[in-house]
């Protein structure tokens, strides 16, 4: 379990990260990709969805 943003809900909730991470390519940068479930038992919506955790050194701001 963990904090999360869910794009259903709109808000940050806690929800469950589902097997193990893969390290992709996002938009030419080397990210790690999650998938996460918003899980109903846990008063959830049931939506699942993917994020990517960036290194804040690879975009350059
Ligand atoms: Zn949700």
């Amino acid at each position: 379990m963990g904090t999360k943003y869910c794009p259903v809900c709109k808000e940050v909730v806690d929800a469950k990260v589902l097997g193990r991470y893969s390290q992709v390519e996002f938009m030419g940068i080397p990210v790690k990709r999650r998938k996460i479930i918003h899980l109903e038992e846990d008063g959830g919506c049931g939506h699942e969805w993917y994020t990517v955790e960036i290194a804040e050194e690879v975009l350059e701001l």
